[in-house]
């Protein structure tokens, strides 16, 4: 199946942020509303991504299209649908782009040619759509195909992407030498941080822009202690392990089924230093149901993993650690879910082996909540360490994340502080009214500089 689906997403009027920001961030955030109407006023912004659900830049999508178009500007969003081989290569390019071989299949002429067939059928849906002059924000490497196509009618196009590594290696340079020729028809490429850019990169034409969070969404808006004990403890939630317990201390790490997120790792890190972990604390490892996400083809079988490593632990270990799978199908419950174990978590856990930039780390920060987290990718301007959260110099080692963990479970007040700085940090950095204007700021440099 391929074709080209739109969202609906309800415009959010951008004053509802205003109560969180300073008066001069109000008055920034509208001027550039303004100058945004103006300069788009008989143009559509377009974004382009693979999936309306699961990951963050769906979750971000969702946020930022929303607050765009409560400023009056046309925004809209269309997702791409494609066949599982499409996928397969797109999750391959994505492994590599984050260092690793992935399902060490091709990246070759054959790919390729099953890439350009699939894009060249979306190409032709989007043709419908898209006018001369307007602006399209290309999301990833499953939308980068279709730069050629639309420069050629025309069309502003953004290439944003969010993923990265800060090194290179063989598989980011596979990735990128399939990638090079896709993205250079682009006027302008985003990534959420200067490292993750290729050298080929027109410096003129690179942006530095990391995402944001909606603080009303159902994955942050503040809930009730009655309703995240009545979410964290509905029925079925539970994969692995007894029902999460009421009382006790919570380690939480909420990721989608990607071996880069290293669940099982926690799991293994968890296990292996129960004893220097004090003693009522329990790990709680949360996901999508893997049928949820289109476009993420190992989910089932990185689920099915940790499910196998669960099951062989010592009974000890096994009482303690809780792996649970949030039903996909509903969005706003989804979202209402992982809110509510954010909220009940004591200390939050981001262990991946890469990141681009982690929503799952914003999300608790926000909340208030202390996080420990790999010093890896965007990851690293997320959090600075000792005020913010715990960073972990070296991801694989467990004994480190143990150690980090009993560090801010046995010290209540260290915590908290540091929740409250987490908090800060995101209000400062993290939330829309900057986003936008960083976009406002480049559509003005693409349009200006391009049509005149
Ligand atoms: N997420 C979710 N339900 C889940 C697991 C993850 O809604 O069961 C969300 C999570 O809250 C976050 C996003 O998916 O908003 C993940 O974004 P992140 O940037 O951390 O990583 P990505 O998945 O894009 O690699």
């Amino acid at each position: 199946m391929t074709g080209v689906l739109e969202v609906q997403v309800v415009p959010i009027p951008l004053a509802r942020l205003s109560p969180l920001l300073p008066p001069e961030r109000v008055e920034r955030v509208e001027e550039y509303a303004a100058a945004a109407r103006q300069l788009l006023a008989d143009r559509t912004v377009w974004n382009v991504s693979s999936t309306a659900r699961g990951g963050g830049v769906a979750e971000m999508l969702h946020t930022l299209v929303a607050y765009a178009a409560g400023t009056g500007v046309e925004v809209r969003w269309l997702v791409l649908t494609a066949d599982a081989e499409f996928f397969d290569i797109t999750k391959r390019i994505h492994n590599r782009l984050h260092g690793v071989a992935g399902d060490g299949g091709a990246l070759d002429a054959a790919a390729r040619a099953t890439y350009d067939a699939t894009l060249a059928r979306h190409a032709g849906d989007i043709d419908g759509l898209v006018r001369p002059g307007d602006v399209v924000l290309l999301h990833d490497p499953q939308t980068a195909g279709l730069a050629r196509h639309l420069r050629d009618r025309g069309v502003h196009v953004l290439w944003r992407c969010h993923v990265g590594l800060d090194e290179r290696n063989e598989w980011t340079e596979q990735a990128w030498g399939f990638l090079r020729e896709l993205v250079e028809p682009a006027q302008a490429c985003v990534f959420s941080r200067a490292e993750f850019a290729p050298d080929w990169v027109d410096r003129q034409w690179l942006r530095i822009i990391p995402p944001s969070l909606d603080p009303f969404s159902p994955k942050n808006v503040d809930l009730p202690d009655e309703e995240v004990e009545a979410l964290v403890h509905r029925a079925g939630l539970v994969l692995e392990g007894a029902a999460l317990p009421l009382d006790a201390p919570i380690a939480l790490q909420v990721s989608r089924w990607d071996r880069l997120k290293d669940m099982a790792g926690v799991l293994e890190a968890f296990a292996e230093h129960l004893d220097g972990l004090p003693p009522d604390v329990h790990l709680v490892l949360a996901g999508p149901e893997p049928r949820g996400v289109a476009d993420d083809p190992e989910a089932d079988e990185v689920l099915a993993d940790c499910r196998d490593r669960w099951r062989h632990q010592p009974v000890r270990a096994r009482r303690r650690s809780h792996l649970v799978t949030v039903p996909a199908d509903d969005l706003d419950e989804n979202a209402r879910i992982v809110n509510a174990l954010q909220r009940r978590a004591t200390v939050v856990v981001q262990k991946s082996l890469a990141e681009g930039f982690g929503l799952t780390v914003t999300e608790p920060m926000w909340k208030g909540r202390a996080v420990v987290a790999s010093a890896v990718g965007g990851i690293r301007d997320q959090v600075e360490h000792g005020v913010s959260g715990l960073l972990l110099d070296d991801p694989r080692d467990g004994a480190q994340l143990a150690s980090a963990l009993s560090v801010l479970l046995t010290d209540a007040d260290r915590r908290e502080a540091m929740g409250r700085a987490a908090h800060l940090r995101v209000r400062d950095r993290y939330l829309p009214d900057r986003h936008l204007i960083e976009y406002v700021d480049l559509f003005a440099r693409l349009i200006d500089g391009d049509l005149a």
